[in-house]
């Protein structure tokens, strides 16, 4: 007989101290991941390429006929797309739903962008969704985006993420003259009408023009021009993104870590899409979904807002006779975001018992919100109960975590526009230092930790 007594308690461990064996395969993974977040950084980039692997793994674009086993794709105005695998159940038992954003915090062109001032042309930027402006000038930035010409053409342009390619930039003061800007509180310590784009510095040369107003931006627009045909004009038919020209990299001696723009999230989105085209011969039907807009509010008719997903439901539901109603009260919603990781440099702003740390694995999230946890899906025992079962019994290694302290943190994710529907939602994602920065930082073995949640999730029949 031993007197040992048995302990009750429960500690989140290292992925290192669960599943060790993983490593190789997570490591291996990743390298798939960084060449996917390196070649996609805006979300029409991203859902061209999600609709490329999808054809290359047998999916074909939703055309009114659904048949049993079936993959299909459905692309929303090529800044949204939702992959669909009918299961052998159809929409007997419901949904799952895997669904995450392949928008992220970025630089966008206003509609009248050019001007030059004292001899250096700038672009007129205005930030999209929630930056830390101070981080943006003084790194490499790229330009990425659609353009509508006169002639009714259009253009994708992607300058400066080659090697070769010109890059942008945005000035900073240097220390010497900047005593009284570091006086400004961090918030303004660069406004968002001081994060004008570097263009251009040449003047237009005409020798039988002579005094040439403001030749630097019509050297500018002469380039513009010549190499793409674009006028001032097109600028308003137009969405430019300038992100960082980075790409993602390795961090640390043991290469644990990976940094890279816009992982928030696509760092769930490409687990979510690598679990969806493996997800075959399953019972049950997914619906993985990667949305436009949430990095402000999920707004517009690309954001989880608008119905888009909800009208291609009951397409399917019309075509297979069943009440859309009927299918959302059976089926489960992994809104597949980031978390924030405890930073031990910042520890003040976290309750380190409900934080999420990195290499601890997939982070639940049973409620985001603000403050009373307002504008949050606070999702139930029964349904936290049900996803722990999935991950228990696929030994995934999970973690919960809340945003920060509870009179601090705050943040809001698309589980309340699916649960709205009457869906059972849980938040389940990715956790993430320096999010919203322009080179966010994750641990690899999460990442695929992820990738194996977002799969047993999918396989299960619950
Ligand atoms: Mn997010
Ligand atoms: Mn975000």
């Amino acid at each position: 007989m031993s007197n040992k007594v048995e302990n009750f308690g429960y500690e989140y461990k290292h992925i290192m101290n669960t599943s060790a064996e993983k490593k190789d395969k997570a490591y291996e993974f990743c390298e798939g991941y960084k060449n996917f977040i390196t070649k996609n950084k805006t979300e029409r980039e991203c859902v061209k390429s999600i609709i490329e692997i999808a054809k290359k793994n047998g999916y074909k674009e939703f055309e009114n006929k659904i048949e049993p086993n079936g993959k299909y794709f459905i692309n929303n105005r090529n800044k949204a797309v939702v992959l669909v695998t009918m299961g052998k159940e159809m929409f007997d038992n419901g949904i799952n739903f895997v669904v995450s954003h392949i928008d992220s915090p970025r630089l966008d062109l206003k509609a009248n962008p050019i001007y030059e001032t004292d001899d250096i042309a700038y672009f007129k930027t205005h930030y999209y969704g929630g930056i830390k402006k101070y981080q943006w000038p003084t790194i490499p930035l790229s330009m990425h985006g659609k353009i509508f010409l006169e002639n009714g053409k259009s253009l994708d342009l992607n300058i400066g993420e080659d090697d070769k390619d010109t890059k942008f930039l945005i000035t900073d003061l240097l220390p010497h003259l900047g005593q009284k800007q570091s006086e400004r509180k961090l918030s303004e310590g660069i406004t968002g009408e001081e994060l004008n784009i570097v263009i251009g510095s040449l003047p237009f040369i005409d020798k039988d023009e002579k005094d040439i107003k403001d030749a630097v931006k019509r050297y500018v627009l002469s380039i513009l021009n010549k190499e793409y045909g674009i006028t001032e004009k097109d600028f308003v038919r137009a969405e430019i993104e300038f992100v960082p020209a980075f790409k993602a990299s390795d961090i640390g001696f043991d290469r644990s870590m990976i940094a890279a723009y816009g992982q928030d999230d696509r760092v769930c989105a490409y687990p979510a899409l690598m679990a969806e085209i493996e997800n075959i011969d399953n019972q049950k039907t997914s619906f993985t979904v990667f949305t436009d807009k949430e990095e402000i509010g999920s707004e517009g008719n690309t954001g989880m807002v608008s119905n888009f997903l909800f009208d291609i439901v009951e397409d399917f539901a019309e075509l297979l006779n069943v009440k859309t109603r009927d299918v959302y009260r059976k089926s489960m919603c992994f809104s597949s975001d980031v978390n924030s990781a405890y930073d031990p440099t910042f520890a003040d702003v976290f309750e380190k018992r409900n934080s999420s740390f990195i290499n601890k694995g997939v982070v639940v999230t049973k409620f985001t919100g603000h403050r009373g946890k307002s504008q949050s899906n606070d999702a139930s025992a029964e349904t936290m109960a049900r996803v722990l079962n999935i991950l228990d019994n696929d030994n995934v290694t999970w973690q919960t975590g809340e945003l920060g302290k509870v009179d601090i943190g705050g943040g809001g994710t698309i589980a309340m526009y699916m649960s709205q529907r009457n869906i059972d939602t849980i938040d389940i994602g990715v956790a993430v230092l320096s999010m919203h920065s322009p080179y966010e930082l994750t641990s690899k073995l999460d990442v695929y930790e992820t990738y194996l949640a977002y799969k047993a999730f999918l396989k299960n029949n619950f």
